[in-house]
């Protein structure tokens, strides 16, 4: 086998996963992409017991997974009903990954501003222990806030901790693009290939939502704080262990991948505002990423040409945040 279908190659995981490479033995679920969703169902399926084979073009470092800021938070996803159970149970998966360590996921205090009168707080019915936001938490043009603790995922990190996960589960990873599912030999299938999920099912209600994001240096910062309803343009500052996150943007129907140095200091102006620690803090890194947005996310099964197809995709702007939740779902789609 070439070098290049040989899979997950982060330096770390490699060296664990030589008796996983791929070796032509056929599981007997395909799953389709290796961003958080294919990843954290391929786990949850051979954790089922399944014969997993993760079949993907992009490699974790390189999805729309590894640019997401991390916070667990349902923006951009729907319907409500379902968006909030999948988010429940992926809020207590990521308290339990927070205290285990080693994975990227830490527990953090923030707060959620809101510039409206009526915001829509349906998503804090699973959030516990959170309050209203004091007049001292509040910058200016806020009129009210909500601090709570949420889970904060760094995905590089996580999305290496997930691949190994998957392998030491036995799940093995083949490097190929799928043009048609016909071309697969398994009977059943999920397809989560994020924003092309669509070009393998026939769907045409997926479309991009372009997320432009700057990484600085952390000079200490803890508290995430997250300001969608910013007249100047959504912004966010979420710290992780080695750096902060500070977007963004949400550009309707735009693809163009490349980084826009004045859109990044547009982004940089608001950050600095809801954070003046970060002023003199150095870049680090910069990305764009595309959100794979739906009317509302798709988990379904259909049966098509003899085969089982599972989908998972249209997670918009929130697809670490209903992954585990998404992935109990698939598990029991897929049946035994
Ligand atoms: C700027 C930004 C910030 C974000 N912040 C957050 C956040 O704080 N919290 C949150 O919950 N979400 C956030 N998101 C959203 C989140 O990133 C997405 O919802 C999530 O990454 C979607 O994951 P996915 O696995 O479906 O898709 P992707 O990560 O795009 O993975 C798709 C996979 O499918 C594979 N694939 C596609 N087509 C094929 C094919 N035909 N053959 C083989 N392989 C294929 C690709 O190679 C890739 O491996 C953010 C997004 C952006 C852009």
């Amino acid at each position: 086998m070439e070098a290049a279908r040989r899979w997950p190659s982060q330096p770390g995981v490699r060296r664990n996963l030589g008796r996983f490479w791929y070796d032509h033995r056929m599981g007997d679920v395909a799953v389709i992409g290796s961003g958080v969703i294919g990843l954290t169902c391929a786990l949850r399926l051979a954790e089922a017991g399944h014969r997993v084979e993760v079949v993907a073009d992009r490699r974790p470092p390189d999805t729309v997974s590894a640019v997401a800021g991390g916070l667990w938070f349902p923006y951009r996803a729907a319907p409500p009903d379902r968006v909030l159970r999948w988010g429940a149970v992926s809020l207590s998966r990521f308290a339990a990954l927070a205290g285990e360590g080693g994975n990227g996921v830490l527990l953090r205090e923030g707060v959620v501003l809101h510039r409206r009168a009526s915001p829509d707080l349906g998503w804090t019915a699973a959030v516990r222990g959170h309050r209203p936001a004091s007049a001292a938490e509040l910058p200016g043009g806020a009129v009210s806030g909500v601090v709570c603790t949420l889970p904060v995922v760094d995905l590089p990190v996580y999305l290496e901790w997930l691949v190994g996960r998957c392998a030491r589960a036995g799940v093995r990873f083949r490097s190929a693009t799928v043009g048609r599912l016909a071309e697969l030999p398994q009977e059943r299938v999920v397809v989560a290939a994020g924003l092309r999920s669509g070009e393998l099912t026939g769907d045409p209600s997926l479309a991009p939502v372009r997320g432009q994001v700057v990484r600085l240096a952390n000079p200490g910062l803890t508290r995430w704080v997250v300001d969608d309803d910013n007249p100047a343009g959504m912004a966010y500052v979420i710290p992780r262990d080695g750096d902060v996150v500070c977007g963004g943007t949400a550009d309707e129907g735009e693809s163009d991948l490349a980084v826009d140095p004045a859109v990044e200091r547009a982004v940089l102006a608001r950050a600095v505002a809801l954070a003046p620690e970060l002023r003199d803090a150095p870049v680090l890194s910069r990305a764009v990423g595309l959100r794979p947005v739906r009317p509302s996310v798709r988990v379904d099964r259909v049966e098509r040409d003899g085969r089982v197809v599972i989908s998972c995709y249209g997670h918009g702007g929130a697809g670490v945040t209903l992954s585990w939740g998404c992935a109990e779902d698939v598990v029991e789609l897929a049946g035994r």
